[in-house]
Parts: structure tokens; sequence; C-alpha cells
């Protein structure tokens, strides 16, 4: 079993029962569904048909809404394409009624007050390039300075302008609400640009009632970058979305900021997921590059919760395959992996917390006694994310009563998930924890450390005991 999990972007190429199945056997561990491109549909068939696989493998594959975001994109009036080349002017309106077929319609009535002459403007994720060389009242005229074919609906990226655009657009609440309704683990935001937005989002969740959907923000702009420990103190976890980072930022800065992101979310003890282009050759051939291999490899040395699959599960030729592999990639790194760097310094983390005390001890140990697994029995999840935040070696059986909160450990490294009626005493807690270890791994002896708290409470962990099996 994978420590690092997997996640996969559903799209036509994988949202039918057979695929989403094959998906889950090959080692999927969460669906990303991207509101960019699906209707709440086609999202309510794919969790649908999740939850009735969840309950046929008595799995517990969670699901990440991804919100469209404060996105610009611009329209063309005069066809469905257009063929800029280099030294073309073309005009960006931001009229939604212009009938004019010479021009391309943004979805942002302040564009022209944001812009200024000599700004980029970036389309189809940086392979067209304009520069912005006048204005008019309702115009921005601008040159091509990289040429390329533009399509309907095409994402726009101006880098290093703050947009005067809200954050939560009436589609983004529309789907906030549709991923709240059908009680979705994880809503991921797009183009977070501060702290603010996620409390914006906090507060949406607290007035639908939702205590359990948990807060990914995407880093994926210069402004968040700015702000990322105060966005990473408020959200439940990061992503590291390269696609429109590399655009946001330059593509030579993405493996820094990886790197800086990832170690300021693992540092706060927050999921850290990397995306985007992880395999992306995969969406054409059957065998990923080398430096995707590497790429993969690489999330894995540096303690990432979870990595992603996007075009390559969503649209692809070889869906499967990109799962097959990746799973492959991960496994093999994490035969290789020097636990014990991983396990954070005591300075690091909260000394009064009892929770926080026994998850170190209890990762800690696993890794001196080379125990087989460790089972941590959880009302609210915390405990596993405790001890999984310390990066134990083996694997983190978790038990609990709770079907939302097995979902929603589904993205925390090393743990998987099973869901017990509630234990009526600490023996209980025991011997159904060594049930499940041998359901679940082969072993004839070994160690095994087992957790959790009694009476069974939330943020109440108060044992762990030590087993020897013969
Ligand atoms: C990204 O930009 O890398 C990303 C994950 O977001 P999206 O797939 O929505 O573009």
């Amino acid at each position: 079993m994978n420590k690092t999990k997997i996640i996969c972007t559903i799209g036509p190429a994988t949202e039918s029962r057979e695929m989403l199945l094959e998906l889950i056997n090959k080692g999927m561990d969460v669906a990303r569904i991207n509101m960019s491109y699906a209707s709440h549909d086609q999202a309510r068939n794919i969790i649908y048909t999740i939850r009735e696989l969840n309950r046929e493998l008595g799995k517990n594959i969670g699901v990440l809404i991804d919100t469209k975001g404060p996105e610009l994109s611009l329209k063309t009036l005069g066809g469905e394409e257009a063929t800029l080349v280099q030294g073309d002017t073309i005009i960006l309106t931001s009229k939604e009624d212009s009938e004019d077929i010479n021009k391309f319609v943004v979805n942002h009535p302040g564009l022209i007050q944001d812009v200024k002459k000599g700004d980029k403007i970036l389309l189809e994720d940086g392979l067209i390039e304009l520069v912005v060389i006048d204005e008019t009242i309702d115009d921005v005229i601008c040159e091509v300075t990289t040429g390329g074919i533009i399509k309907n609906n095409m994402g726009i990226n101006i880098p290093g302008v703050n947009l005067n655009i809200d954050f939560l657009s009436i589609a983004d609440k529309n789907d906030i609400a549709f991923a709240s309704s059908i009680d979705a683990d994880y809503i991921a935001l797009s183009f977070v640009r501060d702290a603010n937005d996620v409390l914006d989002v906090n507060d949406v969740l607290i007035q639908l009632r939702n205590e359990h959907m948990q807060i990914i923000s995407k880093i994926e702009n210069k402004s968040a970058i700015e702000d990322l420990d105060n966005i990473i103190k408020v959200s439940d976890g990061i992503m590291v979305a390269r696609g429109d980072l590399g655009v946001e930022t330059s593509f030579e800065e993405v493996p820094y900021l990886q790197k800086k992101i990832v170690n300021a979310s693992l540092a706060a003890n927050k999921i850290c997921i990397v995306a985007t282009q992880m395999l992306a050759s995969m969406e054409h051939n059957a065998k990923p590059t080398r430096a995707e291999v590497s790429d993969v490899a690489n999330a894995v040395i540096e303690g990432v919760d979870a990595v992603t699959l996007s075009g390559e599960t969503a649209i692809g030729k070889h869906p499967i395959e990109a799962v097959e592999i990746m799973e492959k990639i991960i496994s093999n790194m994490e035969l290789n992996l020097e636990y014990n760097r991983y396990m954070t310094s005591e300075d690091n983390f909260d000394q009064d917390d009892i929770t926080t005390i026994i998850a170190n001890s209890v990762a800690s140990s696993a890794n001196k006694l080379k125990a087989a697994a460790i089972v941590a029995s959880s009302i609210s999840g915390y405990t596993a994310k405790m001890i999984s935040s310390f990066r134990p070696r083996c694997p983190i059986i978790v038990t609990t009563p709770n079907e939302q909160t097995a979902r929603g450990l589904s993205l925390n490294y090393g743990t998987m998930t099973v869901v017990t009626p509630m234990f009526n005493s600490t023996d209980d807690i025991v011997n159904n924890g060594l049930r499940e270890v041998k359901n679940l791994i082969p072993m004839e002896e070994g160690i095994v450390i087992i957790t959790g708290s009694f009476p069974c409470e939330k943020h109440n962990t108060n044992f762990m005991k030590i087993e020897q099996i013969k």
C-alpha cells in the first residue's frame, strides 16, 4: 500500500462506472472534479458512483471539488478559433455585448482600469503572449509577441497584476453550496490571493452549517506566495498548482516555489498536494518520460501527502496506465526513504497537546521497533492526522465509527481507514485493531502499536499500547 496518496482528476475519459472502478483498483485515493469543466449533473453522477463503489468495495475514496475561481477568460466572436501571428494587433474588449468580430471579449468589466501599457497578457497556459500597447474607453489594444491558436473560452493570465475582482463569483458560491449539499470531502479553491479569501469561504461553510468539508488552498499566483504563511494557517491543506503558478510567475521558479510551499505546509502539519503535468506525456503515450518519473519520485522524497493526475486521467488516452505507473513510482520510492528525517523536531510541535505528544511517541516508537502497523482509533480524525504528520514508516490503520471522518482522511499520508462500530472499552479497541491489521496486512509476527481514546471522544487520545504478535 502506498503512503503517498494519488488524486485522479475525473473527466470524459474516466467518468463511467467501469473506469472509476478501475482507477480505484489501481490506486486512486481521491477523485477530483474540476468545476471549470464539469456540470453539477456530471459531478453528482461521479460522486454517487464513487459512494456506491465505496460501499461495495469497503473503501473510503474521498471527493475533492475544485472551483473555477476568479479566472479571466476570453470569448472569440469571429468563430471558435483564431490564429494569432507575432506582430499582429488584437483588441480585447470588456463590453460583454460587443458584436465586433474583430474583437475578443474578456469577462472582466474593470480590465481597462486594471492593466496598463507594457503589461503582459498570457493565453493558453502562457504559450501565447500579448503586450498591452494602448487603451480606449472599452478596449485594450495588444500586440502579439508570441503567436498561436486561440479558442473560445480560453483562460487568461495577467501575471503580477492585482485584478479588482471579487474572489467569490456567483458561479463559485453555487459550486461551494453544491459541494456541501452532496457532502464532498474537500473543496479546492482556485486563485486564492490571501488568507481573507480563504476566510470568506470558511464563512460560507459556516452559513451552510458544514463543519466537515476541508478547505484546500491552491497556490498559483504571486500574491498567494506573499501571504503563504497566513493562507496555510487558515486552510486545511495546500495544493502547489504548478500549471497556473508557472504562468503567473515563471516556469523556472516553479521547482523552488514547490519546495518552499511544501516545506511551509508540512511544518504547519497541513495537507500538502503537488499537482499538474506529473505524467503529462501519458495523455498521449502509454509510458512516461524519465523526467516525469523523477518528478513524481521527487514529490515523494519531499514528503507530500498526495500527488495528482490531471489531464492524464481526465482526458488522456491511458488513464488507467497512468495511475498504475504513478502507484509503482511511489511504492518504489517509499521503499527507499529515510523516514526518520521526516520526524518533526520537538521544537516544532505543540508540547502541551496530549494527542500530539502521544502521536509523536507512537510514530517514533513504530520506527524504532520497525512496527508492521500503527492502529489509531479516531473520532474526528485528529489523532490520525497528527500521527500521519510525523510520517512513520509503517501504515497507519485508522478505525472510526464515522464515515465522514474516514473519507476526510483520504488525503493524509500513510492512512488506511476502516469504519467500525463505536467501541465499549480499551480492550475492545485493541482487539479490534489487531483483527483489522490481520485483515489488511499479511503478517505472521511483528509489532503493532495501538492508540486511541476511551471513552471514545474527539481530541481525547489517552493511551498507547505496544502488542507483539508471535
Ligand atoms: C494548476 O493550475 O496547476 C491547477 C491545479 O489548477 P487547474 O487544473 O484548475 O488549472
